[in-house]
């Protein structure tokens, strides 16, 4: 049988190792010349971590990572309003999360595959299928033929263009700074979240020593380029880090203007049909979705093993491609909703909706609250590879 899988981000590598697993070889092709240190630091929830435990990877990323013990959320001030405690979440989860970077993960992922099983330098442009096979066509002029083509390649996928068209995105009303600082003044094992007018915020410790992982998403129109004239990041990140803790305002205030990985950030509704005859989507590909949750990479983490799992049970290819669509369809949509809905709520522009906000999170009940819904998101099961 052969799969070739476009894409060989998070998605597309947990696929392949996870098929690599059950016997089966795929091909990844990745667009760039190289699997190389891109993007920043992001969370791998319980969720994921199991679904790293089925491809023998979990001691790895939390070996690389930094696990998430505590989560402490701030006020518009500054001031600490809730802490979570995060062990008996992770206890009925049955697994911890981490912060890791996103180029670690993405290295583990491609060490557990043969390394002839990736092919970088090869953007897919066309995919084509006939009754008994499917060819992908790459911009270098040259080919692959396979049985089924998994397209993982993210967010503007070429894959979901070819079977779907030209869909827009939906742009959330914020874009998101992210960023890798060269000091740590944050205890190994505790995050912070912070929520102000217009301003969601969080810093991260992620497994490199003296580094921390931070964002800050501001509302704004659709940002074209990050030299836009209306745009002084280093002015605004300084109103965003004044009312800070000292320490954290120093991390914003000491990460280069060049360091700065600035982008929109975007989702779209859920779709009903995911693929056609011998094609199928995962992740980002298909359900991109903001990051409020953090479940973006960890969906399309979950997918890679539904989808592997599916395709060994099934004894037809094309079978095994709707059963893993339908099996992932509900939990997905749930997420980008819950995702956007909550996004609306850390972005409040208004004072007295910021403010109620803020009462709101001191309570005893929104704690509770918070706690069940990540159990119910991280406490979710896979198949057994
Ligand atoms: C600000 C922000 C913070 C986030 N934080 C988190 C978090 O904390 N936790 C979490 O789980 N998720 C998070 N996410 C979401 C997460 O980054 C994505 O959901 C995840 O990367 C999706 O993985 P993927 O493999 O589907 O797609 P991608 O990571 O986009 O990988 C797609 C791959 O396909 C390649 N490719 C693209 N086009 C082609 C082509 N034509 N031919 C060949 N190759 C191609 C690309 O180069 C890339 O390597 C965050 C996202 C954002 C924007």
């Amino acid at each position: 049988m052969s799969v070739l899988i476009v894409g060989g981000g998070i998605g597309g590598l947990t696929t392949a190792v996870a098929l690599h697993q059950v016997g089966i070889t795929a091909h990844v092709y990745e667009r760039a010349p190289e699997l190389r240190e891109v993007g920043a630091g992001f969370t791998i929830w319980s969720n994921a971590m199991k679904g790293l435990r089925e491809i023998g990877l979990e001691k790895q990323a939390l070996a690389r990572g930094a696990e998430l013990k505590r989560f402490h959320t701030l006020s518009p001030k500054g001031n600490v309003i809730d802490t979570e405690e995060m062990e008996s979440i992770y206890r009925t989860a049955d697994a911890t999360s981490i912060c890791i970077h996103r180029a670690d993960l993405q290295q583990i992922l491609a060490d557990a595959l043969p390394s002839e099983q990736i092919q970088t330098g090869k953007e897919c442009v066309g995919v084509e299928q006939q009754a008994e096979s499917v060819t992908l066509s790459f911009s270098d002029g040259t080919r692959a033929e396979g049985e089924i083509v998994i397209g993982a390649d993210g967010i503007n996928s070429a894959v979901r263009a070819s079977l779907f068209g030209t869909e827009t995105l939906r742009y959330a009303g914020y874009y998101c700074y992210r960023a890798i600082a060269k000091t740590n003044e944050l205890p190994a094992d505790e995050a912070i979240f912070g929520m102000a007018k217009g301003v969601q915020l969080g810093f991260f410790p992620f497994g490199r020593e003296s580094q921390t992982y931070w964002f800050v998403c501001p509302n704004a129109p659709i940002v074209r380029g990050t030299n836009e004239s209306r745009f002084d990041h280093k002015t605004f990140l300084s109103s965003i880090a004044n009312p800070l803790p000292s320490h954290l305002g120093h991390i914003i205030r000491n990460t280069p203007t060049e360091d700065l990985i600035i982008g929109n950030v975007f989702d779209r509704p859920p779709r009903s049909t995911w693929g056609l005859g011998r094609v199928t989507l995962l992740g980002d590909a298909i359900h991109p979705t903001t990051p409020n949750l953090g479940q973006g990479a960890c969906m399309a983490i979950e997918d890679g093993i539904v989808l592997a799992d599916s395709i060994r049970r099934a004894d037809n290819h094309i079978t095994a491609l709707r059963q893993y669509e339908q099996k992932r369809k509900r939990r997905t949509a749930m997420i980008t909703r819950q995702s956007w809905r909550i996004g609306k709520i850390y972005q409040y522009e208004n004072p007295l909706l910021v403010h109620l906000r803020t009462l709101t999170f001191r309570l005893p009940i929104a704690g509770w609250i918070g706690r069940k819904t990540q159990q119910r998101l991280l406490s979710s099961t896979l198949p057994k590879l």
